[in-house]
């Protein structure tokens, strides 16, 4: 008892008293505090830098019952600031070290690690937990935890975003000295893909920079990678893993440089440029986490108004945080009610199929489409593939039980901005000439 009590001294103080600034649901008391532990799940995405920071957080702050989700094994270069792993543990899957560590420190706190990829898990498992942090550092993974997240949000006939259907998620990131915390509630404010365009495109130097006018270090190192391995090696790939290629890639740089009398041109940064290496920095990462655990705190408990809804932390020159509220793009594909497809009730699975890779939208293809949790064409696993071709030449309509109108949820792979990656949507399907009317039951079609 002493000891459970003096740990959660700090988190009474928030939870246990009334206040101003809480949040419109906020009961304080013991219960919440108890309910907080007992029934909150959280899921960690990510076990690295941040991920780490995030489930020792998470764990301190009176969370329970947390799961962490991550594909990597632990590697020698992670140990500076990846602070639950060992040297022994190298080798090793970094979701379950990190939990096996968290919970050696933190008494009470159970989590549960998975060791694979975030895709192979099936919605279920994701629609399980009441938040969901991110501590990842790539676009493409947050855009699918994102569309999964987003894909159990369902709309009233009004399009007003039904609320006990909302997965909040809570979003890190960190580059070098520079980071950000964002909280996502679909439907009330931005997702990720609302705001894709706070990620820029990566920089790339123009070829003829490389080839003329070198002006930094950096311009050397990529004219040695891009022009001068080529023009030398003819056809022979250009391996980074390979310290001979590095090697010859660094005194070619060198050589340019002195040539152009530009200073800078070492070893450990060709490697950094060449493998795009933004170095990764601990302390960016505790200040990241901690207003992430303190938004996923919020949010849980109404302890407090949520952050709205974008942070920035820059610290390469002095310290700048600054909050932004960014609006919800009204048309997104993936947070909004859906794209709206008016179709003749005689179009088969198969032909909506095609209609979807060739939607300007959308350029979805290879499309997975379920309705109301029932697969009506899954193009893998094999053997679901097989269970659900047949339904490819039935009509959509008489697919989804002759309804007027209604929610679909689709997978694939998606093209947008040029970006192949996996992507999930909901779709909203109206049948022409069908009035709105009560679902004929009866005559759906099982499976
Ligand atoms: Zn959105």
């Amino acid at each position: 008892m002493g000891d459970s009590t003096s740990r959660s001294r700090d988190l009474d103080k928030l939870l246990l008293r009334p206040g101003n600034l809480v949040g419109p649901s906020f009961e304080p008391g013991p219960e919440l505090r108890d309910d907080l532990g007992e029934y909150a799940r959280v899921l960690v995405v990510g076990a690295g830098g941040l991920g780490c920071e995030l489930l020792k957080d998470l764990a301190l702050s009176g969370f329970k019952n947390l799961d962490v989700i991550d594909m990597d094994r632990i590697e020698v270069t992670n140990l500076n600031r990846q602070f639950l792993f060992r040297l022994e543990d190298v080798g090793k899957p970094k979701s379950e070290v990190a939990a096996k560590r968290v919970m050696e420190r933190v008494s009470g706190v159970n989590i549960v690690p998975h060791f694979c990829r975030i895709e192979d898990k099936e919605l279920d498992f994701y629609s399980d937990f009441n938040i969901i942090v991110l501590g990842l550092d790539s676009i493409e993974a947050r855009s699918y935890i994102n569309a999964v997240a987003c894909s159990f949000l369902e709309y009233d006939g009004d399009d007003n975003p039904k609320e006990e259907t909302m997965k909040p998620m809570v979003d890190g990131g960190t580059e070098g000295f520079q980071g950000h915390a964002r909280v996502i509630l679909p439907g009330l404010t931005p997702c990720f893909e609302c705001t894709i365009w706070l990620f820029p495109p990566q920089v790339k130097f123009p070829l003829c920079t490389l080839a003329e006018t070198p002006r930094t270090a950096a311009h050397c190192i990529e004219y040695a990678h891009l022009i001068k391995w080529d023009e030398v090696h003819r056809g022979k790939a250009f391996d980074p893993d390979d310290p001979e290629h590095m090697q010859w890639i660094y005194r070619e740089a060198d050589k340019r440089a002195k040539l152009f009398g530009i200073p800078g041109v070492t070893y450990s940064l060709t490697q950094g440029v060449v493998k795009n290496i933004i170095p990764a920095i601990a302390s960016t990462n505790a200040i990241i986490s901690a207003a992430c655990a303190l938004e996923t705190l919020k949010i849980a408990s109404g302890c407090s108004k949520t952050l709205s809804n974008y942070l920035t932390y820059n610290g390469v020159e002095g310290v700048h945080i600054e909050a932004t509220e960014f609006m919800r793009d009204k048309d997104c594909l993936v947070c909004g009610p859906g794209v709206l497809f008016e179709i003749d009730t005689t179009v088969t699975l198969q032909k909506f199929i095609e209609i979807l890779k060739e939607h300007p939208k959308l350029l979805l293809s290879k499309a997975s489409v379920t309705h109301r949790g029932k697969n009506l064409y899954m193009q893998a696993p094999p053997v679901l593939e097989e269970m659900t071709r047949s339904n490819l030449s039935m009509p959509l309509f008489d697919l989804m039980g002759k309804i007027s109108r209604d929610t679909i949820h689709v997978a694939g792979m998606s093209s947008i901005n040029n970006m192949k990656a996996s992507s999930m949507m909901k779709l909203r399907v109206g049948f022409k000439g069908v009035g709105e009317g009560v679902a004929d039951m009866d005559m759906a079609v099982g499976a």
